[in-house]
């Protein structure tokens, strides 16, 4: 077991609905310690550095027009595993698919609003903290 830190976002489609608390609530009961926290909205630009690795997908304008349509809210995540823990209360990308009990199976209106991101590996995760938070405005 590994004490991990991982980037997760809160999504438009969330803090519209006013579900940030439920949502922080349910990270929290998986044993994830919310150790940074702010609410911003993303530039068109940031939203396209953010998700290059998606450039040549087809639904890249998409996800960035959504990611850019409201507030999001960036979190850094601590605990043991805390990568995997987070994808698990995650649930798949696509809340058809996504197990019961789950954030997106519980709050996803579709696959692109599916109310949050969590990094996928440990060097994808220390990139995305490393684009939102400085370490100062990192506290366990
Ligand atoms: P994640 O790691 O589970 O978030 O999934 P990916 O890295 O594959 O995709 C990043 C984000 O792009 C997802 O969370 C969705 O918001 C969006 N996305 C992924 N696949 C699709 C798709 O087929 N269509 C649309 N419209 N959006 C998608």
């Amino acid at each position: 077991m590994a004490l991990e830190r991982t980037l997760s976002i809160i999504k438009p489609d969330a803090t519209r609905r006013n579900i940030t608390g439920v949502i922080n609530t349910k990270l929290e009961e998986a044993g994830l310690r919310i150790v940074a926290q702010k609410r911003i909205r993303m530039s068109r630009q940031m939203a396209e550095t953010f998700y290059d690795v998606h450039r040549e997908r087809p639904f890249f304008n998409n996800l960035v027009a959504f990611m850019t349509s409201g507030a999001v809210v960036v979190q850094i995540l601590e605990g043991e595993n805390a990568i995997t823990r987070n994808r698990e209360v995650m649930g798949a990308t696509n809340p058809e698919n996504a197990d019961e009990g789950t954030i997106r199976k519980l709050y996803a209106e579709s696959i692109e609003s599916n109310s949050v991101h969590g990094s996928d590996a440990l060097d994808t995760a220390a990139t995305e903290i490393a684009y939102f938070f400085s370490d100062a405005e990192i506290h366990a």
